[in-house]
C-alpha cells in the first residue's frame, strides 16, 4: 500500500530487505535440492555446505584467528549465562569469575553464574545503568576463572567503546547486540557469545567464539548440550542444530559482507546513532539520553520526553503518532520506560533520517 513502516525493534529485529527477498526465492526449492532448507537433514551435504559456509564467512567478517572455534548452538543469550560458569568456572581452582556489571543483561548472567561458582562483582551494584565506572576503580581478582562483560546493554542503551583489560584472565563477552557492528580483536577474548536475533539474523542460534584452550573443562553436571567440547567436537552437530536460523545468519554474513564488511556496519552504526543523539542534543532539553556521553550505544537509543522528569504522557502520545506513521517498536523496555530506537545493521541510515525527522516534527509540534 506504499505506507512506509520502519522496524526499530530491540529483537527480533529488523532484517535486511534483500535476505528476506533471497530466502523467499528459494523457500520451496533451496538451490535445486527440491526441498526447504527446513527439510534437510542436518547431517545431508546440503545442510553441511550452508553451515561450513556461515562459518567461513563469519570467519572472514570478523577475521577470527585459527585457534578459535565457532559454535552455532540453541538456548539464546539466557543459555550461555548458564553455559559460560558451566564451562568456564573450573579453569581455576578456585571456582571464581570477576562480571562487570552495567547493565539488566549482564547483571542477569552475574546472578546465573550464581548458582555454579564464585561472582565478585568488580564494582558495587549501581543504582541506574547509565555508565561505566573507570577500570582503575574496579576490583578484578587475578585469580578469576574468568572476566565477564556486556559489551552492548540493549536495555540501557550503555555500550563498550574499548575492551576491558584482565591481564591474562580470559575475557568472557556477551555481544548479543553489537556484533559484527565494529572491529573487534577476536585474540582478545576467550569467549564471544551472541543471539543472533538482532545483528546476525533470526531467532534460534546463539553463535559461540571461543579459544581452544578453554575448551575441556565443563563442570559434570553440565548439561550436554552446553558442553563447548562436545559440541565443538561435533562441529554444532551432537544433535538437531537450528537449521534454518543457521541458514538466514549465513544470508545475513553475505549481506554484510557485500556492503563492504565490519567497517561499513560501523561507520553506518556511527552514522545512524549520531543523526540521533545530536537531535537530542541540540533540542534545548525537550529529548533527553540519560547514558554518559562515553558510553552511549550505537545500537540502542535509549530517549527521554521531558526534563527534569520525563513527561510520561508526552511519550505515550509520541509511540501512538510514531506507530501511526509506521515507525514501530520504539517503546522503551518495560523495566526502564520512556523510549528506544534500536539501530542494528540491518536499519538503514535513510531510515535513522526519517526517525530524525519524525522527531523533530513531534518536538516543533509539542515543545
Ligand atoms: N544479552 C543481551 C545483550 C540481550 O540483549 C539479550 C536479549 N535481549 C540477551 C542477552 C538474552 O538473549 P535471549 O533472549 O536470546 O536469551
Amino acid at each position: 500500500n506504499g505506507r512506509r513502516i520502519i522496524n526499530f525493534s530491540a529483537g527480533p529485529a529488523k532484517l535486511p530487505e534483500a535476505v528476506l527477498e533471497h530466502a523467499q526465492k528459494e523457500l520451496l526449492n533451496h538451490q535445486d535440492t527440491g526441498v526447504s532448507v527446513m527439510e534437510l537433514s542436518h547431517r545431508s551435504a546440503d545442510f553441511s555446505r550452508i553451515i561450513n559456509r556461515s562459518e567461513k564467512c563469519l570467519r572472514d567478517l570478523l577475521n577470527i584467528p585459527d585457534n578459535y572455534k565457532v559454535l552455532f548452538l540453541q538456548g539464546g543469550g539466557t543459555g550461555q549465562f548458564s553455559a559460560v560458569p558451566l564451562n568456564l568456572m573450573g579453569l581455576k581452582p578456585g571456582k571464581t569469575a570477576d562480571y562487570i556489571c552495567c547493565g539488566s543483561w549482564s547483571a542477569k548472567a552475574a546472578q546465573e553464574a550464581e548458582k555454579f561458582g564464585k561472582v565478585n562483582l568488580v564494582f558495587p551494584k549501581m543504582k541506574k545503568y547509565t555508565s561505566i565506572p573507570d577500570p582503575s576503580t574496579w576490583n578484578l581478582n587475578p585469580e578469576a576463572s574468568y572476566v565477564y562483560y556486556c559489551a552492548n546493554e540493549t536495555i540501557h542503551g550503555v555500550e563498550f567503546q574499548y575492551v576491558p583489560e584482565t591481564n591474562g584472565v580470559p575475557l568472557v563477552c556477551d555481544m548479543s547486540s553489537n556484533i559484527l557492528s565494529r572491529h573487534v580483536d577476536v585474540s582478545k577474548y576467550g569467549v564471544i557469545f551472541a543471539g543472533a536475533q538482532k545483528n546476525i539474523g533470526c531467532a534460534g542460534v546463539t553463535l559461540v567464539i571461543i579459544r581452544e584452550d578453554l575448551i575441556g573443562f565443563a563442570s559434570e553436571v553440565c548439561p550436554v548440550i552446553f558442553d563447548y567440547k562436545i559440541q565443538s567436537g561435533n562441529n554444532s552437530l551432537y544433535n538437531t542444530p537450528p537449521t534454518y536460523s543457521i541458514y538466514i545468519m549465513g544470508l545475513v554474513f553475505d549481506w554484510i559482507q557485500e556492503q563492504g564488511g565490519v567497517d561499513r556496519m560501523d561507520k553506518n552504526a556511527v552514522t545512524k546513532s549520531s543523526l540521533v543523539y545530536d537531535l537530542v542534543r541540540n533540542s534545548q532539553g525537550f529529548y533527553n539520553c540519560p547514558v554518559d556521553e562515553s558510553c552511549r550505544s550505537r545500537m540502542n537509543v535509549p530517549i527521554r520526553i521531558g526534563s527534569p522528569e520525563p513527561d510520561e504522557a508526552l511519550e505515550k502520545q509520541f509511540l501512538e503518532e510514531a506507530t501511526k506513521a509506521g515507525y514501530l517498536q520504539l517503546k522503551g523496555h518495560r523495566s526502564v520506560g520512556g523510549i528506544r530506537a534500536s539501530l542494528y545493521n540491518a536499519v538503514r541510515v535513510d531510515e535513522a533520517q526519517h526517525l530524525v525527522e519524525f522527531m523533530t516534527q513531534f518536538m516543533e509540534r509539542n515543545r
